[in-house]
């Protein structure tokens, strides 16, 4: 299993990055299987650099902020519009309660219809599990000021943990444990961001793999342009034992 970072820059489009977005791949059945772990502001432009976005078996979106989801819109038109058509009828998405009506009412549509006519809609929901392909994928929720959730995507053996936007919370224990690698929210700045429920911050994110055991690697994703990706790294590092990652655009790593 791979993940490329299609988009890691937090809570808006960086100048080197867009919003979140994590293309996941694995072979099975003789061909490439591929899902994307969020589509936020900008990542549909960065994923044509990697997949034809068509052709991505499903989408998982985290939770309704617009930096986790907002690129839907674009897909739809690529899924409807596409000469020659689109290379499947639906496009299989899961997403919190009221996904679809979030998405319809943020592409201006008045026919709800039009838009969710081309994605096959599922709702997560607190600890379900289910397979796409090769993976096996597990919605944890965490601790947002929205619903979100964090995902477990198990492929070949291996383990790949999101988080998506949370601070710490209990449930980051068996979101996390045993994972090979954990991409971990770390918008917050440890001492500078005091509000509670939002974010982790790099030392935050260190201190719930360490808790959760046997977590292979640890990398810092969803730092917004405003902060310093060397500071979080540094505050995670106090804590963490082993190297202390961030995620790069357009980097593949091999979970
Ligand atoms: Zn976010
Ligand atoms: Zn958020």
């Amino acid at each position: 299993m791979d993940v490329t970072i299609v988009g890691c820059s937090g809570s808006f489009a960086g100048p080197e990055s867009p919003a979140s977005s994590y293309l996941v791949r694995a072979e099975h059945e003789g061909r490439t299987w591929a899902i994307l772990l969020d589509l936020g502001s900008g990542a549909l432009g960065a994923l044509q650099r990697h997949v034809r976005p068509d052709q991505v078996d499903a989408v998982l979106i985290s939770h309704l902020h617009v930096d986790h989801f907002i690129d839907l819109c674009g897909l739809y038109v690529m899924m409807k519009y596409v000469p020659g058509g689109p290379m499947r009828e639906v496009m299989p998405a899961w997403g919190p309660a009221g996904t679809g009506d979030h998405l319809a009412r943020a592409y201006g549509n008045v026919d709800a219809e039009d838009v969710l006519g081309v994605f096959e809609l599922h709702e997560l929901s607190d600890g379900i599990t289910f397979r796409i392909g090769p993976f096996t994928i597990t919605s944890v929720r965490v601790r947002h000021p929205v619903e979100a959730y964090g995902f477990r995507v198990e492929a070949d053996g291996r383990t790949l943990v999101y988080t998506g936007d949370t601070d710490a919370c209990d449930a980051l224990t068996p979101l996390m444990a045993g994972a090979d690698l954990v991409l971990a929210d770390s918008a917050f700045v440890e001492g500078r961001d005091v509000v509670a429920g939002i974010h982790l911050t790099g030392r935050r994110a260190a201190e719930a793999a360490v808790r959760a055991g046997g977590v292979r690697r640890l990398m810092l994703t969803h730092i917004p342009a405003w902060n310093d990706p060397d500071e979080c790294r540094a505050q995670a590092q106090e804590v963490w034992p082993g190297e202390v990652e961030l995620a790069r655009p357009d980097a593949t790593y091999r979970v």
